[in-house]
């Protein structure tokens, strides 16, 4: 129970990374909340799953990529836990095009989901992160971040951008003891790798030196390392959890 008495955020969390993430967290002691956009059934679904177990969790809606709906959010959270510890930004979408095909508007909704989101999040919940004792801040990016990937130039620079975001902010927070870290996931089984055709997902599969597609547990494990003690000497780092893609 290393999380016991520690409020988690998590963003995206009613299916995919997401959910393994709050229900790992929930395992060991957290109280979790469960951001979505749309999906409320299986958000639900995902707070009774913890609390089955043992746990507490509340599903809380809010678009991030709109700042009320965040802040709403971050008013409930403090409404019912007092305050947060850890925030996970995870929330992510795909909208996949070669540029020469890709809109203004393809470009602005990755940008405003993908990054505009973690601005929102990370500045509704900086207070509290300061303040923690031990706070930490969690950002989902992608191996793609690092390596880019065919059709995928929006995505791409999100995840490149959570990087430089990620070294600034433990710099300014690590006067607090508080530190943020990236986690840069290889090619994960969710609904967003069932997108990509299967002679494509063959194709990445042959670039995997470990031969699988990575689970939810796989990425999971690592953000529970991450909000718990045993990370505090670690901040501002990016550790790829990837199956042993080179980039
Ligand atoms: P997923 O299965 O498509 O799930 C996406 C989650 O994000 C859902 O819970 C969804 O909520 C939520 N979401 C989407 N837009 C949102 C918004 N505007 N506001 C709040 N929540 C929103 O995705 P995933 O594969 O688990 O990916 C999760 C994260 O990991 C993303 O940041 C992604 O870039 C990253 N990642 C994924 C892979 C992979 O191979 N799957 C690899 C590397 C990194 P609703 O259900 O309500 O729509």
């Amino acid at each position: 129970m290393m999380l016991e008495n520690q409020t988690c955020v998590v963003t995206g969390a009613s299916r995919g990374i997401g959910r393994g993430i709050a229900e790992e967290l929930g395992r060991h002691g957290a109280d979790v909340v469960v951001n979505y956009r749309s999906s409320e059934a299986a958000a639900n679904d995902v707070a009774d799953e913890i609390e089955r177990a043992g746990g507490s969790a509340v599903p809380v809606q809010a678009d991030v990529s709109e700042v009320q709906e965040v802040e709403a959010m971050a008013d409930r959270v403090t409404d019912i836990y007092g305050r947060t510890d850890v925030l996970v930004n995870n929330a992510g979408i795909t909208l996949d095009k070669k540029f020469e095909n890709m809109t203004k508007e393809d470009w602005e909704r990755v940008i405003d989901v993908n990054l505009g989101g973690v601005y929102n999040t990370t500045n509704a919940f900086f207070e509290d992160l300061k303040t923690a004792d031990d706070g930490r801040l969690i950002n989902i990016s992608s191996v793609v971040g690092q390596q880019g990937n065919y059709g995928q130039a929006n995505y791409a620079t999100t995840k490149s951008g959570l990087f430089g975001f990620t070294r600034t902010l433990a710099l300014e927070l690590a006067s607090t003891g508080s530190t943020a870290n990236c986690v840069a996931p290889g090619f994960v089984e969710t609904d967003m790798l069932e997108e990509v055709p299967e002679r494509v997902q063959q194709k990445i599969l042959d670039r995997i030196p470990l031969n699988r597609f990575a689970t939810v547990d796989d990425v999971a494990g690592i953000v529970r390392f991450l909000a718990g003690p045993d990370s505090s000497y670690m901040t501002g780092q990016i550790l790829a959890v990837n199956g042993g893609m080179e980039w």
